[in-house]
């Protein structure tokens, strides 16, 4: 029976890579509305051949890998579970230390290390794709780099989580997930808290703004936000990437804006204050509370579902996924595999309130900077240096848009700027 699942699950998804090729590669029209054709917003106007090109071919392997990764890690963790492999690993576990914290150790190193090399070639041809293109200017070494740190940091994290949790489940098998939930409140505002000073400095190097001219309108216009001027920083990421950005990170003290130098060195200062105006809007309207807010929710929700579903699944397979009982540690793999099908269910509400965030930013940074000129050629430039998709097709932009799309951005942009002209 167990062979024949397994079975089955692979052919499902390969089927559904199919269907998602498909989708993105013949079904899905990215082409132009006639109405914006010419606009600011059509990339015929901004983009030359070769990168407008490049731009719907990048853009669509980048989305094939996308919706082929998440799946391919259910699929992984409901084979560990099928062929037995999860049993096997807690056995060793087990076998090698009297300590019950070491035995956990152990077994999560051995699931993380195979589910890592499981999905090392998707990564890799990710980061080749991303190289073939020249969005990535980092070397093979530094890449490697951080995808260590990654494991490490994540393996870290679950080594902190997974006690806790199997523990609670033997505390309490009927509301574990609430414990769990009201433990992760501080832990998820702690983690926040310490990620732009501990967790980001690790992959790159943070300092305050170098260029001085540009730091004094920086701060006049941060002034004008009331925005502290300690909090802004500049990141090194020229060494990695040819791609364009600037983020809010960290809660409390540790709130801060950072610029990538990449963005810093292709657009002029008009641009640079268009955009960082838009991150200031998310950091005066406290974005990253309301998204911590929701998350909490949603993560109540979920860890009442996890319960939920697993529990039924052990009653149901037990049998076939060979797990005894849901609180036996030999379970986590059914456990990462529901949080990621619930995250990935959950992707298009949290896309959608982001998107929101997104759009007010925008609003806020253009009634502040008053230059729809400026703002309209970052983003053109955004999307050049990026070779994103001006009109993502639907599923995508439902499961991978957090921000809306550059044709939504600037057409945005445009009427602004008509607006201005006509008053
Ligand atoms: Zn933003």
């Amino acid at each position: 029976m167990a062979r024949k699942m397994g079975v089955y699950a692979v052919l499902g998804y390969i089927l559904y890579g199919l269907l998602i090729y498909w989708y993105l590669f013949y079904f899905a029209d990215t082409s132009l509305p006639f109405e914006y054709e010419g606009s600011k917003a059509d990339p015929t106007t901004f983009l030359n051949g070769r990168e407008l090109m490049l731009t719907e071919e990048y853009s669509k392997i980048r989305n094939l890998l996308f919706f082929l990764s998440t799946p391919l890690e259910w699929l992984l963790y409901f084979l560990i579970l099928l062929f037995g492999l999860s049993k096997a690993i807690k056995r060793w576990a087990v076998g090698s230390s009297r300590y019950k914290l070491l035995q956990t150790a152990i077994y999560l190193i051995w699931l993380s290390i195979f589910a890592y090399v499981a999905t090392f070639p998707l990564s890799y041809i990710s980061y080749s794709l991303a190289k073939t293109y020249n969005i990535s200017t980092q070397s093979f070494a530094s890449w490697m780099k951080d995808e260590l740190i990654d494991f490490w940091i994540n393996y870290g994290t679950w080594l902190i989580i997974v006690p806790v949790l199997y523990w609670l489940m033997k505390k309490s098998k009927k509301r574990w997930w609430l414990y769990g939930w009201l433990l992760s409140i501080p832990f998820t505002l702690f983690m926040m808290y310490l990620q732009p000073v501990v967790i980001d400095p690790l992959y790159n190097d943070f300092y305050p703004l170098q260029n001085k001219e540009l730091e004094t309108k920086i701060l006049a216009l941060a002034n004008k936000a009331e925005i502290p001027a300690q909090h802004v920083f500049e990141v090194n990421m020229s060494d990695e990437t040819n791609a364009l950005n600037a983020y809010v990170t960290g809660i409390g003290s540790n709130a801060r804006i950072v610029l990538w130098d990449t963005t810093l060195n292709k657009l002029n200062d008009n641009q640079i204050l268009f955009i960082m105006a838009h991150e200031m809007c998310h950091y005066v309207e406290k974005h990253i509370y309301f998204g911590i807010a929701g998350y909490l929710l949603i993560s109540l929700l979920g860890l009442y579902l996890a319960y939920r579903i697993m529990n039924w699944a052990t009653r149901r397979w037990g049998k076939e996924l060979k797990i005894s009982d849901v609180r036996d540690i030999s379970s986590l793999p059914l456990f990462f595999m529901v949080l990621s099908m619930l995250l990935f269910a959950a992707s298009p509400f949290t896309n959608f309130t982001s998107r929101y965030q997104e759009t007010r930013a925008d609003k806020y940074a253009i009634e502040m900077t008053k230059n729809p000129e400026a703002a309209i050629t970052s983003f053109q430039e955004l999307t050049r240096s990026g070779l994103s998709q001006v009109n993502p097709p639907l599923l995508v932009k439902i499961f991978r848009y957090t921000h809306p799309s550059m044709l939504d951005r600037i057409s945005m942009l445009e009427e602004f700027e008509l607006k201005q002209r006509n008053k």
